[in-house]
């Protein structure tokens, strides 16, 4: 039997051997493209070859790409571990030719590679083919039905709507018919009772689709019309899981040596049997399935948060936790438990895995914990509800209460409605849909993007981006689109060269003008997206098609270099001074500052911040010069000992920026030497997530005027205090707080004395009232306990005795009732029903216990008549 790293090495020699070159997969978090937060296909990170937007550096392709199906699109995640061939993330086999090879030549090797190489049976074989689109003016694809035939029987190649067989990557973009392979993996007994071809495409856990041949030679338009792509293309998938599950003679993508480990120590962790029941069976696939989409999007650098990518990653390790906790009895953090296994499977194809294992502990360990405390607040919650609805007699919840928990506190619907059905209640389901439309539909109007189609100009094919060397450029518009986001109407303008850079990699974009004629037009930010840069202008220039001058903002540029170079520097201080576990997590290079975020698991001390400080201050007076190589073969960049960041994609080129001992892969903007940046102050470093830290820093003029600013404070206090120099200004403010502290102490030593002189008078005035002492009186205290303190000591003093009273504190009435004890049990009264009474004559309410209670209130002028009503109470 193979294993799963022999099957996925079989894959790549196979094209290999047919002249592919084998590239890394691309991250699985998706940077720099608006219109994708994952890559969800092996084909995304050649999306911009199928556009036309950059040619391909080689005409054939093939990899292992990390793929994850949990928005937009293609979303798979309410599937996932009810059945057992689709996961979140899994591995997805591709091959590619661009304007290479077609139809014919991928059909006989895709045969070839199943039925020769790793042997799948023939008979078990299926292939669909396009049957065409009368409404898109299609017809069908005779062409691969025909080199089909060669190999499979006519019964064996199926025709299939658009729904099945056109592939559509998203809303817009590269697009074409697709024909599919299948494979029945049921018994020779079931297999003759039901033949396999009625099964194909229905949804049946053991006849599935296993490889996608997609022929790529459309464009999908914003008005959805196809346009031919220039090129035709192939573009095939195949599920990696699926293909082991078919070669290791398994039923389900679970049984195979990629999950088995990961469910064998679920198992042993919480003491249930995998296959003892269905419903432990889907929570125990659910885990092993979530905790790789998890772990692999934060070894990408995604981290759970609340917002867009971070949210969805959050909200999948949620629903592992949810089902842990239900179902498998886990009300303590347990996920990160079944890391070492994990990684010790999948560790070997993916070294970003094992580098990577301590934060991925960390993160996990601390959502965790935090979701399990939702869950927590949620029941209680959700039992609040449930009382009052049984004291009220009701038999359903309405939806809007539930959306309330499902939406403000994270509490999943699913668990809502399982603890109603245990209570013998309901949900309203259609309250809670429409309140759930209701938010989807006010989220959607936020993000809501109209993009036209672009309008091409002039006809180029490639773009230069000229900005490292300079800053003005003379340039044509290649194609613009309008765009209308949240009411705004703004244009994308390409242009054949730029000098603008788009931002990327955390530097933000530039702005500036375009200038023809004396006319100008703003660029109020540019962009990356698909390989372009996009320029974002409010209105259009009047005329188009004429060669403007391209201005960047050089001010605000040289800001932005200083303060990303700045950045490297911070990288290369923190990395000598706290270790070389420090590893960027983000940063976000702007003209007014800089921020960076990155893995170190304790708070910096403050000689820790100094001396980094120092570090990079040392660096900057070196005026150390800007050292650059644009296409250095990576593993060249590598050896000078270049910092290469997860989840990041490089080419086999890439650009490398040194300053002395910092060398990193960049493709940023950068200042020509350090001594450009001036100056270097951290202004904050704090937590963002369990073992991820922040720094927030400024450069030059804008760390001067921090500065400036800290000064100006200084001497304000030195003139405040009459002092020479800041530190008899620090020794004045320290004697003041000491000094304020002394008369804090005498002011409170006075009261206590002023205290017992108005106890004395108190106890003379003591009368007996039908048997008993009573004190009944207004007092002039400052607050409420030297009220209580005088009462419990009154108390203490007089035995038999009843202590009625009353303060204007803070111009409020109070009112203080007290007795002994002797007095409750035999006069069976109660001080706090007592305060309620009495306490109406100064509109004011209150409580307490038998022996003492108190009321405040609002009406002054009736403190002696509630004192007066107390007393007589006896
Ligand atoms: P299905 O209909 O089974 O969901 P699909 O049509 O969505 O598959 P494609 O988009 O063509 O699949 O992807 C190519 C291949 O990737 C599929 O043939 C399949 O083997 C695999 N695949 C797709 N989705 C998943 C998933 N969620 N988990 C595992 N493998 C998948
Ligand atoms: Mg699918």
């Amino acid at each position: 039997m193979m294993t799963s790293k022999e099957i996925r090495k079989a894959f790549l020699d196979f094209f290999a051997n047919k002249d592919h070159k084998i590239v890394p997969s691309a991250p699985m978090v998706v940077k720099n493209d608006p219109t994708l937060m994952f890559t969800n296909a092996g084909m995304n990170q050649f999306k911009d070859i199928f556009l036309g937007n950059e040619p391909a550096k080689y005409k054939r392709v093939a990899d292992s790409q990390k793929c994850l199906r949990v928005s937009g699109k293609h979303n798979d995640l309410e599937e996932v571990g009810h059945d057992t061939y689709h996961h979140t993330m899994f591995e997805m086999l591709g091959n590619w030719s661009f304007g290479d090879y077609f139809k014919k030549e991928i059909i006989d090797w895709a045969w070839e590679f199943l039925t020769e190489v790793v042997k799948l049976d023939k008979d078990r074989l299926y292939a669909t083919v396009f049957e065409g689109a009368q409404d898109e003016n299609l017809s069908p694809d005779e062409e691969a039905k025909s080199y089909w035939l060669k190999h499979l029987p006519a019964d064996r190649v199926i025709m299939g709507n658009k729904h099945d067989n056109f592939w559509e990557m998203g809303a817009t973009g590269p697009c074409g018919p697709c024909s599919e392979i299948h494979i029945d993996l049921r018994s020779e007994d079931e297999r003759k009772k039901i033949p396999g071809v009625e099964l194909v495409n229905q949804s049946h856990p053991q006849v599935i689709e296993i490889w996608n041949l997609v022929f790529m030679q459309f464009n999908r338009k914003a008005d959805g019309k196809l346009e031919p792509l220039p090129a035709k293309h192939v573009d095939t998938g195949m599920g990696f899981e699926r293909l082991c599950m078919a070669l290791q003679g398994k039923q389900s993508n679970y049984d195979t040596d990629i999950f088995q480990p990961v469910i064998q120590e679920i198992a042993r962790l919480t003491g249930v049997k995998y296959g003892s029941s269905e419903e432990t069976d889907v929570a125990s696939r659910v885990i092993a399935d979530h905790i790789r989409a998890i772990s692999f999007a934060i070894a990408d650098g995604q981290l759970p948060s609340n917002a867009k990518a971070g949210y969805v990653i959050r909200r999948i390790l949620r629903r592992a936790v949810r089902y842990a906790y239900t179902f498998l009895n886990q009300s303590e953090p347990f996920m990160y438990k079944l890391l070492p296994v994990f990684i010790s499977v999948m560790g070997e194809a993916y070294p970003e895995l094992v580098a990577q294992k301590d934060i991925i502990e960390k993160v996990m360990i601390e959502e965790e914990t935090s979701f399990l405390r939702t869950l927590e607040t949620g029941i209680k919650l959700l039992d609040k509800v449930v009382s009052k609805a049984k004291s009220e007699n009701k038999t359903e919840i309405d939806g809007k209460t539930v959306f309330e928990l499902y939406d403000t506190y994270g509490f999943p619907l699913d668990l809502t409605e399982l603890i109603l059905k245990e209570k013998n209640l309901s949900l309203n389901q259609k309250e809670f849909e429409a309140e759930l439309s209701k938010q989807k539909e006010r989220s959607r109007q936020d993000a809501k993007i109209d993009s036209s189609d672009w309008v091409e100009i002039n006809s180029f094919s490639t773009e230069d981006f000229t900005g490292y060397d300079n800053t003005e450029e003379e340039v044509k518009i290649w194609r613009y689109r309008k765009v209308e986001a949240k009411g705004k109407t703004y244009y994308q303008l390409v242009f054949n060269k730029t000098p603008f850079y788009g931002e990327m990699g955390g530097q933000v974009g530039d702005q500036g003008y375009l200038e023809f004629n004396g006319e100008k037009t703003y660029i109020t930010d540019t962009q990356k997206e698909n390989g372009l840069s996009i320029h974002i202008v409010k209105e259009l220039p009047k005329d188009l098609n004429v060669t403007f001058k391209a201005v960047v903002n050089k001010e605000k540029r040289a800001a932005s270099e200083a303060n990303h170079t700045a950045t490297h520097l911070l990288d290369e201080a923190l990395r000598t001074i706290l270790g070389t576990h420090v590893e960027q997590k983000g940063s976000l290079v702007c003209p007014d500052y800089l921020r960076f975020d990155f893995s170190h698991f304790s708070k910096l001390s403050d000689e820790e911040i100094e001396t980094v400080e120092k570090f990079v201050n040392e660096k900057i007076r070196q005026s150390i010069d800007l050292e650059e190589y644009r296409d250095m073969p990576i593993d060249e960049a590598k050896a000078k000992g270049a910092i290469a960041l997860f989840g990041e994609k490089y080419g086999d080129k890439v650009r490398v920026v040194k300053f002395g001992s910092s060398v990193e892969l960049c493709g940023g903007c950068h200042a020509q030497n350090t001594g450009k940046i001036g100056f270097f102050k951290i202004i904050t470093e704090t937590a963002i997530a369990s073992g991820v830290r922040r720094i927030e820093a400024l450069t030059g003029k804008a760390a001067e005027d921090f500065i400036r600013k800290q000064c100006a404070v200084a001497t304000e206090l030195k003139l405040m205090f009459k002092a020479k120099t800041e530190q008899a200004a620090l020794d004045s403010v320290k004697a003041l707080l000491d000094e304020n502290a002394a008369l804090k102490k005498q002011i409170d030593n006075l009261e206590h004395e002023k205290l017992a002189s108005i106890k004395e008078n108190l106890l003379k005035s003591a009368k007996q009232i039908s048997g008993i002492n009573v004190i009944a009186e207004t007092v002039t205290v400052s607050n409420k306990d030297l009220l209580k303190d005088l009462s419990f000591q009154l108390r203490q003093q007089l035995e038999n005795s009843y202590i009625v009273l009353g303060a204007l504190i803070d111009n409020k009435p109070l009112l203080s009732v007290i007795m002994t004890d002797n007095i409750v049990k035999e006069r069976s009264l109660n001080a706090g029903a007592i305060v309620k009474e009495a306490g109406k004559e100064i509109l004011g309410g209150g409580g307490g216990q038998a022996f003492y209670a108190t009321a405040g209130g609002k009406k002054p002028e009736g403190l002696q008549a509630a004192i007066n009503k107390a007393v007589a109470m006896i």
